[in-house]
Order: C-alpha cells, then structure tokens, then sequence
C-alpha cells in the first residue's frame, strides 16, 4: 500500500495548544480589562447615578408615608429611610421651622446650625413642581454633596418642606480597598490563568497530538497500530473512527492481496499448463493425431478456464463503474430457466450430474434479461461445483403475489454461518477449495451487483453438511 502523504493546511500551522492558551489568556485579559473598566474608571460616575437615584427614591417613600401614614408610623418610616438609605432628612414647617430631623452621614451640611435653609425653601419654591436637585460643596470637607428638596402641599398653601442630603463622591478609604483589593485578586487570577490555561491546553493537545502519531505510522501501512482516544469524547470519537477506518484499510489491504495473489495464481496455473502442452506437441506429440488431439483439447480447456476468469473480471468492473444501464424486457422467466439447465445438459450428461427443475406457472417477468440470466449461470454453475457426491441440483421456481422466486439448491456442504457474509465479497474463495473447481471468486460478486442494480432481495440458506439454497426474488412482475 502507498504510503499516505502528510498533509498540511497551509496557514494553519500554530499548534493547537497555543492557540487554546492564547484564547484562554485574551479572554482572561479581556475580563480583567471590562472589570477594571467599571470598577475603577467609571466607578465615580455609578456612585454618583446611585446616590441620586436613592436619594429621590428616600424622598418619594417619606413623602408616600407623609400622605397616607398616621404620624406615628410616618416618624418610624422617616428614621428608617434615612438609616437604611444612608442618607441625612430634614423635615421643615411651612415656615422653614425644623420639624423633625435624622443625622445619618457625618459630612451632612443641612444639620449644620450655619445652613442658610431659608435659601434653600426658596429656591424649592421656585423650582419646577416644587422638587429641587442639586450640588452643595461642603465648606467643611470641600466634598461635593447631593441635595434633594421637595414641598410638600401646594405652591399657593405649601404645609412643608422635605430635605435629604447625600454624599456624591465615593469615601477615598473605600475606593482605596476596592482598587487594592482588585489589584490583588487580578494578580492572582492572572497567575491562575495562565496555569490553568497551560494545563487546559495540554490536555486538549495531547489525545489529538497522540493520535496523529498513530495515523501517522497507519500511513506508512502499519495496520497493528491502536488509537488512544483517552481524554475526552471527541478524541473517543474520533479514535474510534480512525480505528474503524484502519480495519476497513486493512481489509482492502488484504483483498488486494488476495487479489493479486488468486489472479496471478488462476492466471498462472492456465497459462504453465498452455505452454506445456504446446511445447509437448511441438515436440513430442506433433505426429501422433490421438496424443495430439488430447493436448488440443488441454490446451483449449485450459484456455476457456483462461477466458472465463478474464470475462468475470471484466464483467464485474464494468458492474461495478456504474456505467452500465440496466435494459429492461419482458420475457417468460419459467422458459429462461429450461434454457438455462438445457445449457448444463452436456455437463450433465458427460459428469453424471442431475439437475431437477421445479416450474411454477409460466410467469412473464420484467428484468434486464442478460444480466440475470448471468446471475442464475452462476447460482447453477457454483451449485455444480460444489454439490455433494450425489451431484444433484434442484431449481425451483416459486410464484408469489409480488414476484417470483428462484431457488438454487445443492447437497454439498454447506456453508459456515461467518462464511455467509464474506461469499458475495470480491474475490473470496473457501479455502477448502479442490482445483477441480472451476472459479475465479468472482461469480457471486457478479450476482450481487447485478442484483442489487435489479434492487432485488438474495440470499443464501444453508446447513452445513446438507447443502445451499440460494434464491433471489424477481419483482415487478407482469401478470
Ligand atoms: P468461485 O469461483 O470460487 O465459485 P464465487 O464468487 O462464485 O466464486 O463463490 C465464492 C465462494 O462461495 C466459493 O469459493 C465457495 O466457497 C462459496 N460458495 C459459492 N457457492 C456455493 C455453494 N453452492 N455451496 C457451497 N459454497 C459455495
């Protein structure tokens, strides 16, 4: 067998394993980088959305309390709001009087005896629907902060004033953590990923980089080679498939062998025994009109046997091209079995063998005539051959409904059950063969593949020591 030439892709030359721990460190990279991109550099900005939106939610649950809760209840909602919201309320009267407050942030500047609330009353009074948000900087801290007024009851008769303070910008301290924190953990993982990424690559390479070891002496027609498909199921699957691939190989490897070996050797035995007889009548028989006649006629047995298996060899590549059409006629397939065993008659008669024919119904069958005709040749001509020493063959025609069957069936012995498979195969040959046997391995073959372009169903019944039967069954039959 040729060696199989390595292939490679061009522009596919990195190795499996670094492009798997090339895309496992982008993409740990590319998660650092979005983690570090929210984290830290927008990190202000989410505070600060945050904080405002929690500020407004504080003020619109105090207000909800404010209107429908009794005044107890709306006391505990006002504390609760501020502590779980971190944030600082102030409730004012109608005159800008503190009427109830909560001091949560330390940095609160609306606490604060110096804030001017007057100012901030008004310019809730003059803000759109009464709701005021703005920034305040504390004198104290220099610290931006958040401050959200509302009036409570209308611009005309307002009842009072609801005020919440909020810090803006994220405690330094905290940043400071969180960043530390982040630098730490992305070290590690980093580490950890590139670890891990090694380890990941390998064991994905290996099962494959194993395989493609074996494939490789497969190649150069190693046929004992095993594929490790340890790992994971794709490289199972495809240590199977390589596998299964390197038995099919194998088997062709073996017919091949097989082939050249069964028709050097069914050419050869012809060919010695031509010459020979040649050389006998050039020499020694040539003058003598009975020893003469008695090697032609060697010579010409000799080279029917030579025709015949250059015929089957012939017809079956022409089957097997595919080129062949099948050229359908009707014709009565009760009469083309008659003609068929007359054929055998001079065999028959000169060998002693008894072929018993059973006809069913005259039937007009549709088929391609030469071509199954081959295909009962063959059945009756290997049933002769290998029928026991009765040398009977029985054929038998059997009409069903969708078709006819024909039935060859001979009492030699037999065929093994794990044989049944292989005799249709090109070329097999039992190899309790007697020379006598006139064969090439090829005759079955040829009634397979006619068969199957029939697409008729065949098959062979047999029990060893009792004999064959093989049938096929003829449909589209015209009644
Ligand atoms: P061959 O030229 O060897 O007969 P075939 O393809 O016709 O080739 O048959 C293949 C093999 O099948 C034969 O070698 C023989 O072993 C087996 N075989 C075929 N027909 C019979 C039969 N009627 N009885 C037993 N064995 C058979």
């Amino acid at each position: 067998m040729k060696p199989i030439k390595h292939f490679r892709r061009a522009g596919s030359r990195i190795p499996l394993k670094f492009t798997v721990w090339l895309y496992f460190i982008i993409f740990t990279l590319v998660v650092f980088a979005l983690l570090w991109l929210f984290q830290i550099f927008f990190f202000d900005k989410f505070f600060q959305r945050m904080k405002i939106r929690t500020a407004v939610d504080s003020i619109e649950t105090i207000i909800d309390s404010y209107n429908n809760d009794p005044k107890d209840k709306f006391y505990r909602k006002f504390t609760e709001v501020a502590v779980k919201n971190e944030v600082c309320v102030l409730l004012l009267d109608r005159y800008g009087r503190i009427d109830t407050k909560k001091e949560v942030i330390a940095e609160c500047i609306i606490h604060d005896r110096n804030y001017n609330k007057e100012v901030l009353v008004s310019k809730i009074q003059a803000s759109e629907n009464g709701f005021l948000t703005t920034t305040e900087v504390n004198p104290r801290t220099n610290e931006n902060m958040l401050i959200v007024g509302c009036r409570l009851g209308s611009a005309s008769s307002p009842q009072g004033y609801l005020i919440v303070n909020s810090r803006l910008e994220p405690v330094p301290n905290t940043v400071y953590i969180v960043k530390s924190q982040l630098m730490f953990i992305t070290s590690i993982l980093v580490v950890f990923a590139f670890v891990i990424s090694l380890y990941l690559a390998k064991r994905i390479s290996s099962p494959i980089d194993r395989i493609t070891k074996s494939a490789e002496r497969l190649a150069k027609g190693d046929f004992s080679t095993k594929f490790d498909g340890r790992g994971y199921l794709e490289a199972k699957q495809l240590a199977d498939t390589l596998t299964y691939a390197e038995k099919e190989l194998s088997k062709v490897d073996t017919m091949q062998r097989d082939l050249i070996a069964n028709v050097s050797h069914d050419l050869r035995t012809p060919l010695t025994m031509l010459k020979a007889y040649a050389e006998m009548i050039r020499d020694l028989s040539g003058d003598n009109p009975v020893k003469r006649n008695e090697h032609l006629e060697i010579i010409i047995s000799e080279t029917d046997r030579l025709a015949l298996l250059v015929n089957d060899m012939l017809d079956l590549s022409k089957l097997e091209s595919g080129k062949q059409k099948l050229s359908l006629s009707e014709f009565s397939i009760t009469e083309k079995l008659n003609e068929i065993i007359d054929r055998f008659k001079g065999l028959s008669d000169k060998n002693g063998y008894n072929i018993k024919f059973t006809p069913d119904e005259e039937r007009t069958v549709c088929c391609d005539v030469v071509k199954i005709e081959q295909v009962i040749y063959n059945l009756i001509n290997n049933a002769i051959n290998y029928t026991g020493d009765d040398k009977k063959v029985f054929v038998r025609q059997i009409n069903k409904d969708d078709g006819v069957i024909v039935e060859v069936e001979d009492t030699g012995n037999g065929i093994e059950e794990d044989k049944i498979k292989l005799i249709f195969d090109k070329y097999y040959r039992s190899e309790n063969h007697k020379r006598e046997v006139v064969g090439t391995g090829l005759g079955l073959s040829i009634v397979k593949a006619v068969l199957k372009m029939h697409n008729f169903d065949y098959g062979v019944r047999s029990t060893l020591g009792k004999g064959s039967t093989f049938w096929f069954k003829i449909r589209n039959v015209k009644k």
